[in-house]
């Protein structure tokens, strides 16, 4: 049997305070997510809009529900209501789905911009020039319903821990970038969103804000 509060407990330890935690509930049942939510966790992580509308109704209002998945634009309207952060952002089409559903609920809704940091081709993510591209846009710029306040990544699946150094660095980079470029005054840009299960002590050394975790809480997953 998997002990998901001593795993969390045991977690906890590890992630200073200024470090938010995403507990990760895909493919998990509300029993499962009711232990996390009763050890005093509050912020959840789903990556597929239909996992995310089926649960969300069952589970306590006070949770703050990250989508962190790829997100299809006609899915945007399921979840602009109540979702707390959208991380997953990686074109001008889906922010402007994001602005438009926003604004239906008098809503601003935080995002973050995914970026393509892995060497694996599958996953998704803006290069640098696109997102300067999207940020300096008159487009952009008029958008009152979303808030951007910061990066995303994904390291390449592996075990080379050096290699997901380097690629969490490189996010970090950005993000440096992208804050000096737009948003040298802005207090809100300040996540870097990068470490999961397999890589986030390593993502804790290179400054990581938001770690997105769900295995080592849970146990392994039998189907993603
Ligand atoms: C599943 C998932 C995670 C968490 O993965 P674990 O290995 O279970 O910690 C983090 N981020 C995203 C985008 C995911 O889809």
């Amino acid at each position: 049997m998997v002990d998901i509060k001593t795993n969390l407990l045991q977690l906890r330890k590890e992630i200073p305070e200024n470090v938010e935690l995403v507990v990760v509930t895909k493919t998990r049942t509300n029993e499962e997510i009711m232990v996390a939510y009763n050890a005093g966790e509050r912020v959840f992580g789903e990556n597929k809009v239909q996992e995310l509308i089926a649960k969300q109704p069952h589970l306590p209002d006070d949770i703050q529900w990250h989508m962190i998945g790829h997100l299809q634009t006609n899915k945007v309207k399921y979840i602009a209501g109540w979702v707390s952060m959208i991380e997953a952002v990686d074109r001008m089409k889906l922010l402007r789905y994001i602005n438009k559903e926003a604004k239906k609920h008098d809503r601003v809704i935080p995002c973050l911009l995914q970026f393509h940091i892995a060497e694996e081709e599958t996953k998704f993510g803006l290069s640098i020039e696109e997102a300067q591209e999207i940020l300096s846009s008159d487009e952009f710029q008029k958008m009152e319903h979303v808030k951007i306040c910061g990066v995303m990544g994904m390291a390449t699946f592996t075990d080379d821990m050096e290699k997901v150094s380097r690629e969490f660095r490189h996010l970090s980079n950005i993000f440096g970038q992208i804050k000096r470029q737009f948003f040298a005054d802005d207090k809100e840009f300040r996540e870097i969103s990068m470490g999961m299960s397999n890589d986030y002590k390593v993502a804790l050394n290179e400054g990581t804000t938001i770690l997105r975790i769900g295995s080592t809480i849970f146990g392994p997953r039998q189907n993603t």
